[in-house]
């Protein structure tokens, strides 16, 4: 069965439907281009056919995109000299394009050809927008629900099938920018009034519209394909060409420090591409776009932020277990994680019991999300009825009785195990056999705190990071005896409330934390060594992490990381590793200096809390030492610190997919996304090298970069994180 069909109808129309065989949403692969082609090639070489319409088959969309699994794949199935074949792929998918955007006209006089339009009836994203840009009119269903952009920037790629060279050509690079660069997306409305499509019709008069168009013997030809074309706003060496593009290059670089290999490509193949003619500015684009994929990091942002994390989402790890979507879940705690566990749950359309030691508190913790709802109406994104629906959902009380009939309780009250312990065994009094019981702890062992409950079974960690509403992780805590009931019920509701899970086990700090505390501290370390507090920062943006060592101390508090230290002392004793860090925190944390929250850290704040530069009287504590290492050695430490945690995290089985330890990295902490996580910059860096620099590494700076037993033996035998554990591995 092929993805695409055509009729004509008796005024020689002919319709082509995209319709991916076993898909809610079309995709596009190798296939249906060769399909496609033929069909565009008969009726254009057919004479009772006067024009065609392209549209979709599925309702409510024309397409998702290009099959991504093929693009992380295309460099590995492209040959020995995978560039040469790369390139030339992609030339022959612009040969597709080319030939519905010329559509039989003569190339010298533009002469002749038929009219093609596309018709979509929703969303359009990627490839299923860079066809409609080769067909000459585009019309659009008025469906407010669609989404019609080019996204390719937010997996490491950028649109290489033309639509850059198109979009640019058809509105400028200045209009083209934040959906090319932001990979920012439009409802049809919003599309036509930028210039990205061309008509938006009622939803049932689509294909009318079109056919009434394409019978109009409208003119045909592209405006770049005419003498005289002038890119709207100016090619670069016009002055207000000139200004987009100085400005572009600058915003890029701020933006991503240079680390991600697709933003230049693409700003690349704009440029140049506006230099030439249109057949050349194709083959640019071809070329920079095989430039990014030959980069190990565009397969590996593909792999992991839309691959792994789209399986993780589906629930590749939920062990087998009937339906446990939650129907009514209690809160316990409504303070900052409780408040906002409560706000996406409502969201949800679950039923919410908060509960506080006090009804203020409980109510203050229900106006986090009137506060939330009411900011929604504001920007139009929600209703003053959503609001009463989803407060409707949440019972603020501190009376345990109305906890009957939850199936969930999430236990978010404070980090301390009596507290905890008391609540649970009260909770417990009033729920029944089948609750399962949650708890947010992110630093108690889940198997320790599981010993209040009745039923350690059904005792497990679901653990949410913070702001809950908008960090997209959540990471779920086996405790020794958790059983799997309680792992499918909380995979259920995660997937309830839309975010993405990894599923591990019990170990101190877990997985996300573990790895994120080495970071802080390996900044920290340094300050004390004397290394300028700027070039440990910069060193960390440098490479691709969204803060700064210091300025996530800042963030999270010095008195946090105070309280972790003293606990974590505690539970090693002698093998305690960190003194030197602390003598630093502990020494900020008696000036005072607790962070963004005092207003005063390892950064200056002005009186509106806003953070200046970094703190200049550190230097008096701590001094700078007249030679100060190279950029290259402090973000190995930086990096290397997170990355052994994560392979000792897999040695100990703490982590048992190497996909939730890159997706969770990138989602959890933020781990240099273009990397793809931290097994992937292994897998890039090579394990051999890895191994070796950490070898140098604990040589100069100590046995916290020991090599792992793992790693030394991958190193030894020149395996790969991918090859080893990799899901065609397990397959195999
Ligand atoms: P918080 O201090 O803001 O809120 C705790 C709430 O629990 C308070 O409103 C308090 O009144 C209530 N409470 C205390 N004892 C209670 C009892 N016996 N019965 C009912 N309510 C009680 O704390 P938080 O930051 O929301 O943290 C809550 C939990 O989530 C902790 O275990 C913490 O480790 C964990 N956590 C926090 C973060 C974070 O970034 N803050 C992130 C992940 C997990």
């Amino acid at each position: 069965m092929t993805d695409f069909t055509m009729t004509t109808d008796a005024d020689g129309v002919a319709t082509i439907v995209w319709d991916t065989v076993g898909k809610s949403m079309n995709v596009m692969n190798q296939q249906g281009f060769t399909d496609l082609d033929m069909l565009v090639g008969q009726a254009l070489a057919d004479d009772a056919v006067k024009g065609i319409i392209i549209t979709s088959g599925k309702k409510g969309s024309f397409a998702g995109g290009m099959d991504l699994n093929i693009i992380a794949k295309m460099k590995d199935s492209a040959g020995d000299e995978p560039a040469r074949g790369l390139f030339e792929g992609v030339m022959e998918m612009h040969g597709v394009l080319r030939r519905i955007e010329r559509a039989g006209m003569d190339d010298k006089t533009n002469k002749g050809g038929k009219p093609i339009a596309a018709a979509l009836p929703g969303t359009a994203l990627g490839i299923g927008l860079e066809i409609p840009l080769a067909c000459h009119r585009i019309f659009a269903a008025d469906n407010p629900k669609a989404k019609i952009g080019l996204p390719e920037i937010m997996v490491g790629i950028f649109p290489g099938a033309g639509g850059t060279t198109r979009l640019v050509r058809k509105m400028g690079a200045m209009a083209a920018s934040p959906l090319l660069l932001e990979g920012k997306l439009n409802d049809p409305k919003k599309a036509k009034a930028a210039g990205v499509v061309d008509e938006v019709v009622p939803a049932d008069e689509l294909l009318a519209k079109a056919k009434e168009w394409v019978l109009s013997e409208p003119k045909i030809v592209k405006s770049w394909d005419e003498k005289g074309y002038k890119m709207p706003g100016g090619a670069p060496y016009h002055p207000a060409g000139f200004m987009t593009f100085v400005g572009a290059s600058a915003m890029v670089n701020s933006k991503t420090q240079g680390v991600y290999p697709a933003a230049k490509a693409l700003l690349s193949a704009v440029y140049e591409g506006a230099l030439v003619p249109f057949d050349t500015a194709l083959k640019i684009e071809a070329r920079w776009f095989t430039n990014v994929l030959m980069n190990p990091s565009s397969s590996a942002m593909i792999r992991s932020l839309f691959i792994n994390k789209e399986a993780l989402e589906k629930g590749a790890n939920r062990p087998e277990a009937p339906d446990q979507r939650v129907q009514k879940v209690g809160v316990i705690g409504a303070g900052m994680m409780g408040a906002g566990i409560s706000l996406v749950s409502a969201l949800a359309g679950i039923e919410v019991v908060l509960i506080d030691s006090t009804q203020e508190a409980a109510d203050k913790g229900k106006s986090y999300t009137t506060a939330y709802m009411d900011k929604g109406i504001a920007r139009k994104k929600a209703t003053e009825e959503k609001k009463e629906a989803v407060l409707g959902l949440i019972n603020a009380t501190t009376d345990y009785a109305a906890l009957e009939g939850c199936d969930l309780i999430v236990e978010a009250v404070f980090e301390d195990p009596s507290v905890k312990a008391e609540v649970t065994a009260k909770v417990q009094a009033v729920t029944g056999p089948d609750c399962i019981f949650a708890t947010n702890t992110s630093t108690l062992p889940i198997t320790e705190l599981a010993k209040a409950s009745n039923d350690p079974e059904k005792f497990i960690g679901i653990h949410f990071f913070s702001p809950v509403d908008k960090m997209m992780l959540v990471e779920i805590i086996k405790g020794k005896e958790t059983g799997s009931v309680a792992v499918a019920k909380a995979l259920d509701y995660v997937r309830q409330i839309r975010k993405t899970p990894i599923v591990v086990n019990d170990e101190r700090f877990f997985y996300a934390n573990r790895c994120i505390i080495p970071y802080i501290n390996e900044g920290i370390r340094m300050v004390k060594e004397g290394v300028e507090p700027a070039l440990i920062e910069n060193a960390a943006k440098l490479v691709g992490m969204p803060l700064g060592p210091l300025q996530l101390v800042d963030e999270t508090s010095v008195d946090l990381g105070v309280k972790i230290a003293k606990a974590t002392k505690a539970a090693m004793g002698d093998a305690y590793p960190d003194g030197e860090v602390d003598e630093v925190l502990f020494w900020m944390f008696d000036e005072g200096r607790l962070g963004r929250k005092s207003n005063a850290g390892f950064y200056a704040y002005d009186e509106k809390g806003k953070r200046q530069g970094l703190w200049e009287g550190l230097a008096g504590q701590y001094p700078v030492a007249d030679e100060q290492p190279d950029l290259t050695t402090v973000q190995h430490r930086l990096l290397f610190a997170q990355v052994l945690e994560a392979v000792r995290a897999l040695e100990e089985n703490v982590l048992e997919d190497i996909r939730e330890g890159d997706v969770g990295a990138i989602l959890g902490w933020g781990f240099a996304p273009w990397s793809g996580g931290p097994f992937s910059w292994l897998d890039i860096i090579g394990t051999p090298y890895a191994a070796e620099r950490c070898d140098q590494l604990t040589e100069a700076f100590g046995p916290r970069f020991a090599t792992p037993a793992l790693l030394r033996e991958m190193a030894d035998k020149g395996q790969s994180f991918y090859g080893r554990f990799g899901q065609e591995a397990a397959a195999a």
